[in-house]
């Protein structure tokens, strides 16, 4: 991953309000890199952090928004993330209640450990992930290798 990253956002309704409260702290560290957040949380995101950046005369991040993630956003995440188009997933799920996509959240959790994607589901985490040196660096997560994976054999 380069020095400026594409950084996925996601809140679930109950952990929106934290993951605002934790952009707007964090607008320094968010500004130099584009985001990619799902349909609400990304009107969110966009709406905070473009006050933030007015107040402070800075350009503000483009934010790309997908669908919402009840309607698919969190597959569209997934399938950016094995094209190479995201390099960091900012997560907030709830913990406490069950979603209607539950199935595509699993499935976005899966795939950023197959692609070694930094995850952060809690404000720690998110914290710990824009304050590392390498959040300003280019990065070259090691993959495994799943070539054998394409070519086994399977008995038809
Ligand atoms: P939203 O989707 O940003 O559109 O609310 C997030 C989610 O529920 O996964």
């Amino acid at each position: 991953m380069k020095k400026k990253k594409n950084i996925a956002i996601v809140a679930h309704d109950n952990r929106k309000k934290d993951i605002i409260e934790w952009a707007e702290y964090n607008w320094k560290e968010l500004v130099p890199h584009d985001l990619i957040c799902t349909g609400t949380t990304g009107k969110l995101i966009e709406e905070a952090l473009t006050l933030k950046c007015m107040e402070e005369n800075v350009v503000p991040p483009t934010v790309t928004r997908l669908k919402s993630g009840p309607l698919g956003g969190d597959q569209q995440l997934g399938a950016l993330i094995t094209e190479g188009a995201v390099d960091i997933l900012i997560f907030f799920w709830d913990p406490m209640q069950p979603q209607p996509h539950d199935v595509d959240v699993k499935a976005l959790l899966r795939i950023t450990v197959l692609y070694n994607i930094p995850t952060a589901s809690n404000r720690s985490t998110a914290d710990f992930i824009v304050s590392s040196s390498l959040f300003h660096e280019s990065y070259q997560p090691i993959l495994k290798d799943y070539s054998g994976y394409i070519s086994r054999d399977v008995d038809m």
